[in-house]
């Protein structure tokens, strides 16, 4: 069975869409930790970091270069905003689908 993010690129599960390319779909998070969270997910399915080795290096570039375009589009890549990925149990992943999360919109708390 796919997981739910591959539901939700195949359009099985509604999202708000905020961009997508060949290579990513990216939709507001449900559960939104700031005024703009953005989950930017690979439509070639990696469970995280440790599932994503030199031979997929380029899943960290599509990611992140949407991620770019994504904090332009949205008007944030001026003031500022913050990119997450968990992976794993004590990040507090829930999906093992790999994905960038952006967070943006407010004055966040200094994290590291
Ligand atoms: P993770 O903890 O795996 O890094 O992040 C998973 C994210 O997916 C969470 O922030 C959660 O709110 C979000 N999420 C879980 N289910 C859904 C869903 O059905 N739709 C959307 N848009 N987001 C979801």
């Amino acid at each position: 069975m796919d997981d739910l993010f591959v539901r939700i690129i195949n359009g099985e599960i509604p999202s708000k869409k905020v961009f997508e390319n060949d290579k990513v779909y990216a939709f507001e998070d449900i559960n939104p930790k700031a005024p703009v969270h953005v989950l930017v997910v690979h439509k070639e399915p990696t469970e995280n970091i440790n599932d994503t080795g030199l031979d997929k290096a380029y899943i960290y570039s599509d990611l992140f270069l949407a991620a770019r375009e994504i904090a332009k589009k949205l008007n944030i890549d001026k003031t500022g905003f913050r990119t997450i990925i968990n992976s794993g149990p004590d990040s507090g992943q829930e999906v093992y689908h790999m994905h960038v999360h952006i967070l943006g919109g407010k004055k966040m708390q200094n994290l590291v």
